[in-house]
């Protein structure tokens, strides 16, 4: 209904001028635009999780209208300097790219070579370099792949009992179970991606095809070094896609994440984004510590002059919003509707 309500807004917005309006204004020249995506569909991820996913197409799309409406796309660092020396050009906007899947280098990538478009991606390391599809992504995926099934559980966590997965709440608490079964468990990442190759059989998903085809997988390090020798400004996301209350634990984070993309890219990142959107108020001496100059959250919004650098907003851009929402956000209109979050259960 908000949904309905807020399209019909903004259309009519649009068609009175009020667009043009405020994105020529100095209010929108006065913010930047952060743009975050994570995964660029290599076959159906965007239909199992489109919070996470979108089809090359829509993505394509997107960055055609980008181009149109006159934005200026500026590589991250450069645009968060200009935002806080107020010299940004008009209608900027920065473009962003969670974890480092490995559809970025297969799809995602040559979109924005063809649109010249710099990119920053967030790059999350301990999965790069193990290159098994990340556990908990992949058991979620997995048993949407065989949501037409049920499942006995005794082979995958040793549990007599047969589940059904036609219902999202049910498949939900089943990998709940899966993730529950691991953690308690204690098991290696070697071991936990015995039980995926498990469940895969389950559901009727031939592992190795799925390996192949690179679906949920990390980039590799040599894709990484191949990414930035081509311009990719490869940045911080935590070597294990979580941020510890331990300042001790949440600097090692932080420094295992950075010398693993030093020893990929040749640089030295100093740009973080907080893996799941998820930041507490304790993390900013620690980011400062630890000599980091700007952090990205999910929280929705512009970024302007007064933003803390170690707080910015983006824009989780998703293939439920639809191109005048998201042309609202370009413009700047968007950000002065109301704001309804949505559900990014696995997002960051
Ligand atoms: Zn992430």
């Amino acid at each position: 209904m908000l949904k309905t309500l807020k399209q019909a807004t903004l259309g009519s917005l649009k068609t009175s001028g009020v667009f043009s309006l405020v994105q020529n204004s100095r209010w929108r020249q006065r913010r930047l635009l952060i743009l975050a995506y994570h995964g660029i569909s290599q076959e159906d991820e965007h239909l199992w999780d489109y919070t996470q996913f979108m089809s090359p197409e829509f993505f394509r799309a997107r960055m055609q209208l980008l181009k149109t409406s006159g934005c200026t796309v500026l590589p991250l660092g450069e645009a968060l300097n200009r935002l806080y020396a107020n010299d940004l050009p008009d209608k900027c906007a920065a473009i962003t790219f969670d974890d480092g899947t490995a559809d970025f280098l297969g799809q995602a990538f040559p979109i924005l070579k063809d649109f010249d478009f710099p990119v920053t991606l967030y790059l999350t390391t301990f999965y790069s370099h193990y290159n098994r599809p990340v556990f908990d992504v992949i058991c979620s995926y997995l048993l949407w792949k065989g949501r037409d099934l049920s499942v006995n559980l005794k082979t995958i966590t040793g549990d007599d009992e047969t589940v059904e997965l036609s219902s999202e709440p049910s498949r939900r608490s089943t990998l709940q179970r899966l993730q529950q079964r691991a953690r308690e468990s204690g098991l290696s990442a070697e071991e936990k991606d015995a039980m995926v190759a498990t469940i895969a059989k389950q559901v009727g998903v031939d592992y190795d095809e799925l390996l192949s085809k690179k679906i949920l997988r990390l980039l590799k390090p040599e894709e990484v070094t191949r990414l930035a020798a081509q311009g990719v400004d490869v940045q911080l996301h935590t070597h294990r896609h979580r941020t510890p209350r331990d300042r001790e634990l949440f600097l090692r984070e932080i420094d295992d994440n950075r010398r693993s993309i030093q020893a990929m890219t040749g640089a030295c990142p100093t740009h973080f984004c907080y893996p799941s959107g998820n930041y507490d108020a304790a993390f900013l001496p620690w980011l400062k510590e630890a000599g980091i100059v700007s952090a990205t959250t999910c929280d929705l919004g512009l970024a302007t002059a007064n933003s803390n650098p170690l707080l910015l907003p983006r824009m989780l851009d998703i293939s439920s919003l639809s191109s005048v929402e998201f042309a609202g956000w370009l413009s700047g209109v968007s950000a002065a509707l109301p704001q309804r979050r949505p559900a990014y259960d696995m997002a960051g």
